[in-house]
């Protein structure tokens, strides 16, 4: 008797495994497994999914996502994988590429919140011509994150659909009351001008009527020119900048030296490319980095 039990056990163990999502489910104590390439996709996915996701992140705390590089491990794990969310058009050409690979049938399990979000022309404006990635700096494209986050969640496990979105409305919520935090504080300020490391805040500025003078261009390793400098000491001067943005993830050397020419003060601005250690310790998340960005923008900008 015992050793049938056992057998219709492990039989049912194994119809279950026939399951388009069931064979990774299983694994991960029947959660759902989504690998994330970055911090805000993580995070998107984490709120959304809540307990019914196992979330990995490509990107670890600390270390800046641009042009990731995967260990073989994390292949395997991008491959596998019930769902991954990656941001396209280069901004991680190894996590786009390992993507393609995943086995037929799995292809649509793979959303590009850089296509979910529409990248339309307001993306094509990147200053050095690219498509600006950097959406999520944007309270309302982190909400349209949020959105096809949830779309692609629910592709993947039809029957958790109502939990989803109920996680969903709640996260929206409080990103589009971090949206107006940003309306009304940017509203009245003095200069509209942000000199920042690289231009990740584009889609920020855009949303919010600032002008971003970034030293480098849309990816953070790109080299500043010098005369690029040149001209960012005559700006400041003339628009009044008080504020040299430095980053969280990237050597602040370019843009302490281009303090120092135009005597003014840096401040740092996070990109929220991902959360440093401290950021980590500290049980920050994207919402509080935010705010804490806005506060440092406000006296920057004399709002
Ligand atoms: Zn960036």
């Amino acid at each position: 008797m015992r050793i049938i039990l056992t057998l219709a056990v492990a039989a049912g163990l194994l119809a279950s495994g026939c399951g388009s999502d069931a064979k990774s489910a299983s694994a991960n104590g029947g959660r759902i497994h989504v690998v994330a390439s970055f911090y805000p996709l993580a995070e998107a996915a984490s709120q959304v999914g809540g307990t019914d996701v196992q979330v990995d992140n490509l990107t670890r705390p600390g270390s800046e996502p641009h042009d990731l590089e995967l260990s073989t491990k994390q292949v395997d794990a991008l491959e596998g994988a019930d769902l991954v969310v990656l941001l396209g058009r280069g901004f991680q050409p190894v996590v786009e590429e390992s993507a393609r690979r995943r086995p037929k049938g799995t292809t649509l399990s793979v959303l590009d919140t850089l296509t979910g979000v529409g990248t339309g022309t307001v993306a094509a404006e990147g200053e050095s011509g690219g498509v600006d990635p950097h959406v999520w700096l944007d309270p309302n494209g982190m909400h349209r994150i949020v959105a096809a986050v949830t779309d692609s969640l629910t592709a993947v496990a039809p029957a958790k659909k109502a939990a989803f979105e109920q996680r969903a409305a709640a996260y929206e919520q409080q990103l589009d009351d971090l949206a107006g935090r940003f309306a009304d504080g940017l509203k009245t300020c003095r200069t509209k001008t942000i000199v920042t490391s690289h231009a990740a805040f584009g889609w920020l500025a855009r949303s919010y009527g600032l002008q971003q003078e970034a030293i480098s261009g849309l990816s953070p390793e790109q080299e500043p020119d010098p005369r690029r400098l040149a001209t960012l000491v005559d700006l400041v001067q003339k628009r009044h900048v008080t504020t040299i943005f430095t980053e969280t993830l990237v050597s602040p050397k370019v843009a302490d030296t281009l303090a120092r020419e135009a005597g003014v003060k840096t401040d740092v601005l996070d990109p929220l490319e991902g959360l440093t250690k401290d950021r980590v310790a500290a049980g920050d998340d994207y919402i509080s980095v935010m705010d804490d960005n806005l506060a440092r923008l406000r006296v920057a900008l004399g709002c």
